[in-house]
């Protein structure tokens, strides 16, 4: 059969009935394109509401034994308007809608009703692309504590990718043992597509959605950032971990292990070549960094100690604190008698005097304090190791935009810099970042 592409269509891409245009355009120009992993509908303007919520909000009503007429009812109108203006003939999803509302009557789980909007909307799709639709309730699995089972779905869904030609299956969920359906987090249709792609061993995993790749920046910081040509899979992570998202979290994992590249692309305007993500690449990054992402609301917590760096188990000691109150950290830079510990705000919340006291307790501190209101800036590129002069660029940028760093830290990869500033200097320091490296210096 030649080389496979696995497409993955986002919620924006499959809104309505000339989104479906635009997918069935790009799906049929390519006869490798075999595999179609479909959202529910998405938002077709600002305020629209996506099905997936529609979904959840019917159910909820039904849960309580309230009527949800009203609210399944415009369910079904999204979905018969599609069809309607898609002109298919012959096709109606009138017998699933009556077996639907009655699973809603009967409590058929949360998940379940959430499922449907993906499920519908890949029986449509595959109607409209003359492609076979295969139910990801039997070829995707979790395992009893709820955790995706790769084993299992491998063994069911390779064999049955193989010996199908073309096919459209719904993402966002799969199956318990005992039959249960059940979702992936929100967003999950990303991790069907990469599941799919992996065990069809697809040459490439495209995932469509409404903008032309992986953006430098965000552009709700930057006006009009670049879009990331390549980026590793490495670099995504530092990223995503910082809050950038295209792409779900665990949609990287299935397709990194089998060294499949992933591919975002626009629905929208199929010509970008967007952002390809890559285990590996030699080709040299077109700047120093690859990407900048932030975010606030952090806090400190900083611990000073004369002669700290010769006693031993100090470290351990503070970090022995933050596990008793089950609180985890993101950074902990030190210097010789210094040593700052960085937590997400909302997880230090109400914890604060037990654990400085534990800390007290445990190190005897000179002084011990916390500084809320702190964002971290993660600033990441492969291109760094090689480069001189990158922190030269970024701490005169900083200079010059007026900006106090709080903290520095660099990763062992170097792969990235990350540096902690106030939050109200947050925009101005990402603004700054991006001109230096992107906007001024190539
Ligand atoms: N429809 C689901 C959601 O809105 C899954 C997805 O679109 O990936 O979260």
């Amino acid at each position: 059969m030649g080389e496979t592409k696995v497409v993955k269509f986002g919620g924006s891409s499959l809104a309505d009935a000339r989104q479906f245009q635009k997918v069935a355009d790009i799906v049929l120009s390519d006869d490798s394109r075999r595999f179609v992993v479909a959202s529910a509908p998405g938002k077709r303007y600002v305020d629209d509401i996506k099905v997936t919520d529609m979904l959840y909000e019917c159910y909820e009503k039904a849960a309580e034994g309230e009527s949800f007429e009203a609210e399944f009812q415009a369910i079904k109108d999204r979905y018969n308007t599609i069809i309607e203006e898609l002109g298919i003939e012959d096709f109606t999803l009138d017998d699933e809608f009556e077996m639907i509302q009655g699973a809603f009557s009967h409590m058929a789980g949360r998940d379940y009703a959430a499922s449907r909007g993906e499920y519908l909307n890949s029986k449509i799709l595959a109607k409209y692309l003359g492609f076979d639709f295969i139910d990801a309730a039997k070829y995707i699995f979790f395992d009893d504590a709820g955790l995706f089972d790769w084993e299992k779905t491998e063994k069911k869904l390779a064999p049955k990718l193989a010996k199908t030609q073309k096919a459209v299956i719904p993402g966002f969920y799969g199956s318990v043992p005992n039959g249960t359906i059940k979702t992936f987090s929100r967003g999950g249709s990303d991790i069907t597509g990469s599941i799919v792609a992996r065990a069809c061993s697809a040459k490439i995993y495209e995932n469509w959605t409404d903008v032309s790749g992986f953006l430098i920046c965000d552009p709700r910081i930057v006006n009009n950032p670049a879009p990331i040509k390549t980026i590793t899979y490495a670099e995504l992570r530092e990223l995503a971990y910082m809050g950038a998202t295209v792409l779900h979290e665990d949609a990287i994992f299935p397709v990194r292990a089998a060294g499949i590249p992933v591919n975002i692309k626009n629905t929208n305007c199929p010509q970008d070549r967007g952002t390809m993500i890559v285990s590996e690449t030699a080709e040299p990054c077109e700047h120093i960094i690859t990407g900048i992402a932030g975010k606030k609301g952090m806090s400190v917590i900083n611990i000073e100690k004369d002669k700290m760096n010769s006693e031993v188990g100090f470290g351990r000691n503070v970090l022995r604190a933050l596990e008793k109150s089950n609180v985890s950290f993101e950074h902990m830079p030190s210097g010789v008698d210094t040593m700052s510990v960085v937590i997400q705000t909302e997880n230090l919340t109400g914890k604060e005097t037990t654990i400085l006291d534990e800390i007290r307790s445990r190190v005897h501190p000179d002084q011990l304090y916390i500084e809320s209101d702190l964002a971290l800036i993660a600033v990441v590129g492969r291109g760094m190791k090689s480069a001189r002069g990158t922190a030269a660029i970024l701490f005169t940028a900083l200079a010059d935009a007026r900006v106090n760093i709080k903290m520095i830290d660099q990763g062992s990869s170097e792969l990235n810099i990350i540096i902690g500033v106030t939050d109200e200097d947050f925009e101005v320091a990402m603004r700054a970042i991006y001109n230096a490296f992107i906007k001024v210096k190539k």
